[in-house]
């Protein structure tokens, strides 16, 4: 969190007072966090602040005063958290789990909230006015937790129990402060707390529908699989080095039934919110996971291959803005009025479907999460969600983004397994709609098997879309256009405009450049900030698009660069490809007909509109188009007769949460992002209100 952020949240307008003792303790918080409690003085506070000692005496009196507000700030804040999600909570053990969560949450490990408690805690005994802070901080914690503990348990275990969950928060949390955070991180000290809760209450966890799961060391997808027998497993790889990184067990029938009748106990709570207080929640996320940036783009990274200089920069924080946009929406969720005469008047319901499934594919499995999970956590729906068997990590963080944000337990699940595990989704009668992201095929079995129970279907599907660059266009934006809409991710987009039409009397500039830049891109180790190109997702998919490259050359394509794997080096054990331009490409070779979903550009040559119209749309796909000109008539002309759900002008690939995103004919049904998502989480409710008497004819 940074200071100018916060404070700027706490600002009530018409409170400039308020507002600046908020400022002031902010600014102590970053003193405390940086230089300690010796070195944060009035004098240095009030400099750093920009304002002079004498205000800051005139709102706190003196340091003991503005360290007491302080502490009480930050008290007051876990305090305010706390009752949140114990008032969600169903259960006493599910209370209980909300005092646990939210004393670990990854806030409390943030180096910059933590190192300013851990100065606190070693003032409180010397401090009058911070042992009183203390002291009712830790009744509140206490009372929370015998109040829950005695509907568990007879009186005096309750209230030994409730010491010892006290103690044990305050012993974990104080070794990972001084030991810099490196004996625990948040996840693995609320597992360890769960796991002891359960012990002690010799239940565990999956009985008590209430309690959040404890996150079994790093890698399970839930506490109730870490409990039973594994049916089977799975690993996830890093596709960069061959290493595997956890071992996920699949989840099958029973593992789904229970997934069901979990979400659907807290379904209807969830939806009787007011869309306010669900928006406040999905908004706490996404400041957690930007508070988390740094760590999970690291995850994504290992578990996609992706270069950290995009999972940093677009895969977490898109994910955040996504649920920030429809927490902000959540409110405004409404049906309308209709004006029926006199005698009456109706009104529509805009209602939540119940449970929904997401099904995610691999090449951005946490931003896909939050593009599925957001929109239908807004409208009140839960959600149980399947990440693709080769990025199962991330969607498990999130599961525990939205815990700490206070989403009750139940209202998003994460079932891990493959296309098996996603069948039992898409035929469970009891979830009302799926949404997926992945191939056209998968979208085709996806929509039929729903068909037997009649569920909504949102498919993002594949695509081989166009990208149109006129005689006229800047020439450097255009090869910038055509490097972002094939070499980002490795080529592992959707949207991406792999066939590149390029007028005839700018094609050899247009390679030349593009040739130069292609050539000066960085492929490498994904985890080094300096890399462009990282690996591709498996080695299956590698010899895939291998085989397509070698295709295009038996096709008679003109390679202009790359078209080969990379193993220089430790890129020997992952699976490189080295970004491929194709010219003298002709629309129906494989390479320019099929969707290879890695790093390998067509270009083709075209001399008029008319013509390039229709090369552009003879294709089944039609997720995205884009257009590269100077003339504004005919950018809009032609991006009218392009068969695609998303296009770009002068850009491309570049997907803001406002507007609507997906694909016509093959490439999907449905939108994401956008308002258009908040019609495909919801259904309609029609009401006739009669105002005048019944007249019946009999
Ligand atoms: P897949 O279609 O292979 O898989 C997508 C997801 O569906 C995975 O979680 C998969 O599980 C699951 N699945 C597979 N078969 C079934 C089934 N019969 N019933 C239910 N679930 C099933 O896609 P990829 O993961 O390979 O992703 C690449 C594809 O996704 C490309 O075609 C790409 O264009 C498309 N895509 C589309 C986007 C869009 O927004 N339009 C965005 C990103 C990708 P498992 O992985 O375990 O097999």
């Amino acid at each position: 969190m940074n200071r100018q952020s916060s404070s700027r949240r706490n600002d009530p307008p018409d409170e400039p007072e308020e507002a600046r003792r908020q400022q002031l303790i902010e600014v102590t918080i970053d003193s405390l966090a940086e230089v300690g409690y010796v070195g944060s003085t009035l004098a240095q506070i009030a400099q750093r602040a920009g304002v002079s000692p004498g205000l800051v005496a005139h709102y706190f009196d003196d340091k003991d005063g503005l360290l007491e507000a302080t502490f009480r700030t930050l008290a007051r804040r876990i305090g305010a958290r706390m009752r949140e999600r114990i008032r969600l909570a169903r259960t006493p053990r599910g209370r209980v789990q909300a005092v646990i969560d939210i004393n670990l949450a990854p806030e409390e490990f943030d180096q910059r909230t933590g190192t300013a408690w851990l100065a606190f805690w070693g003032q409180v005994l010397h401090v009058k006015g911070l042992m009183r802070v203390q002291a009712v901080y830790q009744r509140r914690m206490l009372s929370n937790l015998r109040h829950a503990l005695r509907r568990l348990l007879p009186g005096d275990e309750a209230r030994s129990l409730a010491a010892m969950i006290a103690a044990m928060i305050d012993g974990v949390w104080l070794r990972a402060a001084l030991s810099r955070w490196q004996e625990a991180d948040s996840e693995s000290a609320r597992a360890l707390l769960t796991a002891f809760v359960d012990s002690r209450l010799k239940k565990p966890t999956e009985s008590q529908d209430d309690a959040p799961p404890a996150t079994p060391p790093r890698l399970g997808a839930s506490s109730a699989r870490a409990t039973r027998p594994r049916p089977a497993s799975f690993k996830t790889i890093n596709p960069a080095t061959g290493e595997a990184l956890a071992e996920i067990a699949i989840d099958g029938p029973a593992e789904i039934g229970a997934a069901v009748a979990k979400a659907s106990a807290a379904q209807r709570e969830w939806a009787s919110l007011p869309g306010a207080a669900r928006g406040r929640i999905l908004r706490r996320a996404a400041d957690i996971l930007r508070a988390r940036n740094a760590e999970l783009a690291q995850l994504e990274t290992r578990d996609t291959g992706k270069p950290i200089q995009e999972t940093s920069a677009v895969d977490v924080l898109s994910g955040a803005d996504c649920l920030e946009y429809y927490a902000g929406l959540a409110a405004s969720i409404a049906g309308e009025h209709l004006d029926l005469g006199p005698q009456a008047f109706g009104y529509t319901r805009r209602e939540p479907l119940g449970i929904v499934a997401g099904i995610g594919a691999w090449n951005y499995p946490l931003q896909i999460a939050c593009w599925k999970a957001a929109p239908a956590l807004a409208c009140g729906n839960a959600m149980i969600f399947k990440p693709a068997e080769l990025t199962p990590l991330t969607a498990m963080k999130l599961r525990e983004v939205f815990a700490a944000a206070g989403l009750p337990e139940g209202v998003f699940q994460v079932v891990q397994g493959m296309a098996d595990t996603g069948r039992l989704l898409t035929a469970h009668p009891q979830i009302r709609k799926v949404s997926l992201t992945g191939e056209v095929g998968t979208g085709k079995a996806v929509m039929a098997d729903a068909a037997a129970s009649l569920k909504q279907v949102t498919l993002e599907l594949g695509g081989k879309s166009p990208l149109i660059i006129f005689d006229d266009a800047v020439l450097e934006n255009a090869v910038g256009g055509a490097l972002l809409g094939n070499f980002y991710s490795a080529g592992e987009v959707c949207s991406n405009g792999t066939r590149v039409f390029v007028h005839r009397a700018i094609k050899a500039a247009f390679l030349e450049r593009l040739a130069a830049r292609v050539n000066a891109m960085r492929i490498g180790d994904p985890l080094d900030p300096a890399t462009q190109v990282g690996a591709l997702i498996s080695e299956d998919h590698m010899a895939k698009v291998l085989g397509y490259i070698a295709r295009g050359k038996a096709e008679g394509a003109r390679l202009v660069t790359g078209g080969h794997r990379v193993t220089i080096g430790d890129l020997a054990n992952g699976f490189f490809v080295a970004p491929t331009v194709f010219d003298e490409c002709h629309d129906d070779m494989a390479i320019v007909r099929e969707e290879i979903f890695g790093p390998v550009m067509s270009v083709l040559e075209f001399e008029d509109e008319e013509e390039v119209i229709a090369r552009a749309n003879a294709t089944e796909f039609g997720l995205a188009g884009g257009v590269f000109t100077n003339d504004l008539t005919r950018a809009h002309r032609v991006i009218a007769r392009l068969q695609a759900g998303t296009c770009w002008i002068n850009h491309y690939n570049v997907t803001p949460i406002e507007l609507p995103f997906g694909g016509v004919k093959l490439s999907g049904l449905g939108r994401e992002n956008g308002r258009a998502a908040i019609e495909h989480y919801t259904q309609l409710k029609s009401v006739y209100v009669a105002m005048g008497a019944v007249e019946a004819p009999y």
